[in-house]
């Protein structure tokens, strides 16, 4: 468990979804889920790379319950490619709850990568979207910077974050939640369902304090 951990070149630290509707008074907001901000902030000043990802639907989307008559936000449907929890219409681009949280501040984020466009397709990962075929071309920027260990912080711990995560060890990176730095949305056991899927996978989750604070040398 013991020593701390300082991120170099062929590290990168990606930011899930720190946005307005994901935050106390947004549309769908992770309980607590500003208390990760200054956390994140801290964190993002060890990484030379850091990637914000952003929850970006067209009005309509398919993960809207209000697009499927009949339906309530935490019903599921079948989409085709599986079975797609229905949330309340969240982050719809060009809103004041898709904009980024007024106290992020991790001005040398090289790339926004945003994820959900496809009216059709949810994306929980930054990697795929949830048919877990389609790229959002993230894997091929990590690789071109010679990024080989992934580490993950933000919103939804149980959803967003454990795609990222999944996907990415699916990608052979070595990764790293940074479990302190996240908060869950606990449905239907979810939280647990993540931890014991992190475990499977060999994907480590840490607290923030292991992380070597400062910028990097
Ligand atoms: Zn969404």
């Amino acid at each position: 468990m013991s020593e701390s951990i300082t991120p170099g070149d062929d590290d990168v630290l990606i930011v899930v979804d720190i946005q307005n509707d994901f935050c106390p008074g947004g549309a769908l907001a992770v309980p607590r889920g500003d208390e990760v901000v200054p956390i994140v902030n801290r964190l993002a000043e060890a990484f030379h790379t850091v990637v914000l990802t952003q929850d970006w639907h067209p009005h309509g989307h398919l993960s809207f319950a209000s697009s499927h008559l009949g339906k309530q936000p935490f019903d599921t449907v079948t989409a085709f490619y599986g079975s797609q929890v229905l949330w309340p219409d969240h982050c719809v681009q060009q809103t004041p709850g898709a904009e980024f949280h007024r106290g992020l501040r991790i001005a040398h984020a090289s790339l926004v990568l945003r994820k959900g466009m496809n009216r059709l397709i949810d994306s929980y990962s930054a990697f795929y979207e949830n048919d877990r075929k389609t790229p959002t071309g993230l894997v091929g920027y990590l690789r071109e910077r010679g990024v080989s260990r992934v580490f993950l912080a933000g919103l939804a711990f149980d959803f967003c974050v454990r795609y990222s995560a999944e996907d990415a060890r699916r990608e052979d990176f070595t990764v790293i939640v940074v479990e302190d730095a996240c908060r869950g949305i606990d449905v239907g056991g979810s939280v647990a369902a993540t931890q014991s899927s992190f475990a499977a996978l060999n994907i480590r989750c840490i607290s923030a304090q292991k992380i070597a604070s400062g910028a990097p040398a």
